[in-house]
């Protein structure tokens, strides 16, 4: 009999998690594994914005595959993923094709623009390393321009952020870090650079309790940051943002669009049902008819048993789901029944900056300022070790003992 083909579509948290935990968990006789990718690295999708206000380097933020999955076990496939054929359990690259008997689905979010006017023509976007570099390397490039006289337009020095949930919060914390080094480094005096966030519910943040929020708010303004709350963007142009009921246009020389994700456009062109930008799993992670198809991350709505409502999409559930898919196929290569998914929240930080941020974990335990930003890198470096293992830690890790 063939030995069982095993396909893990991204290596993301969901999906290099779920490798690495098959390769543990099978040998190489019970079942091949295959791993596809679009990119050789996996990047930590959690630091792109500070990739993309330039208060890291994007090398930081990613590592090599092949350093944390074997590849003579695990055989590795570095193109783009452009439809599933569910009907005839294929898989379409860009330049070949795959077959599988189980396939995991996890590639992962794209920015979602709601069709917002603009958007997708004027705007930047955090959506992977590549889109993340080209924020930072836009922004110093306007600063470079005014500060050499090419560009008289103070407007250009000007960083507009349109949403202010969680990425869009702490992509402005990352710039308030940033930009004074930038006014300074190109002889620009710090009032005439500005950080404007805009958002269009009545708070930014709104996961979190109004005492954190309010600290949130009240830090980052003391460092330059400049809020418009419940303004909605209703277009993107060249020139900036058109915000709120009389149409104010705000201008900048940058305009990042943080407003939300939707899962994989694959998911579409694959024929799977999708609801608001992503397909609602069994509670088992397959999808719904199908016995040997999982989609996981932030590919997929997993529903709260007890609050009747989807888990929010994020890293860490992303990460917990990979090891439970793991679990489950092979639970199912050797015909026991499949187990529920259970997300065990260990709670939730939002960096503010280097050193500041606030957070809720260990069931209603509130935190701010540096103990909240020291505990998001305990997140950050706990998380290189869980999807990557101790090489990931040791190379990429924010806390270095040496
Ligand atoms: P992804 O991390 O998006 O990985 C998908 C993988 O698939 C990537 O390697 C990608 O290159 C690959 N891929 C995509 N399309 C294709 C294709 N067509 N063909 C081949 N390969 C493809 N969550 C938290 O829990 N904590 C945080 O602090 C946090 N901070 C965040 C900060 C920012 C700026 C952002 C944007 C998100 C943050 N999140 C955080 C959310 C978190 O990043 C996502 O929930 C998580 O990345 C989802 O993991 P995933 O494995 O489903 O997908
Ligand atoms: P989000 O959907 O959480 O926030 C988008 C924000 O944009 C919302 O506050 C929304 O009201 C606002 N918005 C939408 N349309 C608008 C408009 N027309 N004008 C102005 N504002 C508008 O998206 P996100 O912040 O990118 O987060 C995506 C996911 O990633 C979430 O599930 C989040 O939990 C997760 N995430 C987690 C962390 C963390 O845990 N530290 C960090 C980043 C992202």
């Amino acid at each position: 009999m063939n030995k069982p083909k095993i396909v893990v579509l991204g290596a993301g948290y969901a999906g290099l998690t779920a490798t690495r935990k098959l390769a543990q968990k099978l040998s190489p006789e019970e079942a091949e594994i295959v791993l596809i990718n679009k990119h050789n690295y996996h990047y930590e999708a959690t630091w792109l914005h500070e990739v993309a206000a330039g208060t890291i380097n994007h090398n930081q933020a990613r590592y090599m595959i092949s350093d944390v999955v074997n590849p003579k076990r695990v055989r590795l496939i570095y193109d783009t993923v452009v439809e599933v054929k569910t009907e005839d359990q294929r898989v379409v690259l860009e330049n070949s094709e795959v077959e599988y008997d189980y396939l995991v689905f996890a590639l992962g979010f794209v920015t979602n623009t709601f069709g917002i006017k603009g958007m997708e023509d004027n705007a930047f976007f955090i959506q992977d390393i590549d889109s993340a570099r080209i924020i930072r390397e836009h922004i110093e490039y306007k600063f470079a321009q005014y500060s050499s006289g090419e560009s008289t337009d103070e407007s250009d020095l000007t960083v507009l952020v349109g949403g202010g949930g969680f990425t869009g919060i702490e992509f402005v914390g990352e710039l308030a870090e940033k930009i004074p080094e930038l006014c300074k480094k190109y002889d620009i005096p710090r009032n005439k650079a500005r950080i404007i966030n805009v958002e269009a519910a009545p708070s930014i943040l709104p996961v979190f309790e109004e005492d954190l929020v309010a600290y949130a708010k009240k830090s980052l303004e003391d460092r330059g940051v400049e809020f418009r709350i419940g303004a909605a963007i209703s277009e993107c142009t060249e020139e900036g943002f058109i915000v709120g009921e009389d149409n104010e246009l705000i201008k900048a020389g940058t305009s990042v669009w943080t407003g939300g994700v939707m899962g994989s456009p694959v998911l579409g062109k694959s024929g799977f049902e999708v609801f608001r930008g992503k397909v609602n799993v069994d509670a088992d992670l397959r999808l719904p008819g199908s016995e040997n198809v999982f989609i996981i991350g932030d590919c997929s709505w997993t529903m709260d048993k007890e609050t009747g409502k989807p888990y929010p999409p994020t890293g860490q559930l992303a990460t917990q789901e990979g090891a439970h898919v793991a679990a489950n196929i092979k639970n199912a290569l050797y015909g026991l029944p499949l187990t529920d998914f259970v997300f065990d929240n260990k709670g939730t930080v939002a960096s503010l900056g280097i050193s500041d941020g606030i957070g809720n974990i260990l069931n209603g335990v509130k935190l701010q300022g540096k103990p909240a930003a020291a505990m998001k890198k305990v997140v950050d470096d706990r998380t290189l070790l869980v999807v990557g293992g101790p090489k990931a830690l040791l190379k990429k890790g924010k806390y270095r003992p040496f």
